[in-house]
């Protein structure tokens, strides 16, 4: 059944799709978000945030999203708390479906964010944020001058790994295989790095913890199957990011890890349809990088509109 055409639907609600939401409700747009499965993103899945401009103490990562969707409310969004699960972009107006309802919107901003890899060890859910986490950026400076281990052979796990020596007393890397998917010049960085000791062919077993959080971690040596403890105080995973871009597959460009690949800043090939956020960002990944491309996608989308007096 169809609910009438929106001006704009933002699809996830992350600081992108939260950002592209507030401009596009104070330009008189009426935008409609749907927030999908985790409402907020991945940053309701930290606990502080201290690198995002305007909070002198900090904030946590679940306040900050709910503020942001208040924030959004009050200027005039409709928030649903629906998940997207199928779009045809082929005409205009652009149609999606929640369930068997259907959607139809004269433009659309794709905000899905990318999931960040975990190991699936257990435990690791409740941890997450008690020592345990997929952002050596976002999370590092709490381990200033504590031991840290990480996991991966990519550049992820090279770049965050050189970023934690410089805050942390020791970093150990732990990767399952003695060779790398790193690119010759981050891997040489980080073996050149004194405090990063490297653990291979190792892979992680167990995560020791107490009421507080992660106390340790059980590595096995995949070569001799000998097991030790490491007393580290963070485990952070840098095993890769799965971008959310199935179902937008036949309308937008994408990069060979599914990644989307914008054009004319949040433009995809799909006249209506831009993108924003972590969906299209395999190198930032930040939440304020991802605010400020929803700030573009908004204002394209808003210029879109008026040139096709929609
Ligand atoms: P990636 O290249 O896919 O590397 C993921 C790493 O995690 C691999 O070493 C992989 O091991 C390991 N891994 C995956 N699943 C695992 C599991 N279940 N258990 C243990 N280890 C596991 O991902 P990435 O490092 O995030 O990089 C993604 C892309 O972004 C790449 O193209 C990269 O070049 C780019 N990037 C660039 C920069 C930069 O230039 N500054 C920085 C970061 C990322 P195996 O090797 O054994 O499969």
């Amino acid at each position: 059944m169809s609910t009438g055409i929106n001006n704009v639907t933002v699809v996830g609600t992350g600081p992108a799709g939260l950002t592209a939401a507030i401009y596009a409700a104070r330009a008189g747009l009426d935008p409609v978000i749907y927030a999908g499965l985790q409402h907020g993103g991945q940053l309701t899945t930290t606990t502080d945030i201290e690198n995002f401009p305007g909070f002198e103490n900090g904030i946590s990562g679940p306040k900050l999203m709910a503020d942001m969707t208040a924030q959004a409310e009050r200027v005039g969004t409709k928030v649903i708390y629906e998940e997207i699960t199928k779009v045809d972009f082929s005409s205009s107006p652009l149609k999606m479906w929640s369930d068997e309802k259907e959607i139809i919107s004269h433009s659309v901003i794709i905000a899905t964010g990318a999931t960040a890899k975990t190991l699936g060890i257990k435990d690791e859910d409740v941890l997450m944020g008690k020592g345990v986490s997929t952002c050596a950026t976002c999370d590092g400076f709490f381990y200033k001058n504590k031991k840290v281990a990480i996991v991966g052979g990519g550049d992820s796990a090279m770049e965050e790994a050189t970023y934690l020596a410089k805050l942390c007393s020791e970093v150990y890397l732990i990767h399952r295989r003695d060779h790398f998917r790193a690119s010759k010049i981050m891997l040489e960085r980080a073996q050149k790095t004194s405090n990063i000791k490297f653990m291979l062919p190792y892979s992680t077993s167990e995560l020791l913890h107490d009421k507080t959080g992660l106390t340790g971690i059980k590595v096995t040596n995949l070569e001799t199957n000998e097991t030790e403890t490491l007393d580290v105080d963070g485990f952070f995973m840098a095993i890769g990011h799965q971008p959310n871009s199935k179902i937008f597959e036949p309308y937008v460009d994408l990069d060979e890890h599914g990644y989307i690949i914008p054009h004319n800043y949040t433009e995809t090939k799909t006249p209506g349809v831009f993108v924003a956020g972590d969906i299209a960002d395999p190198t930032f990944k930040q939440a304020i990088t991802a605010a400020g491309m929803g700030c573009q996608a908004a204002i394209q989308a808003t210029k879109y509109l008026e040139n096709n007096e929609l």
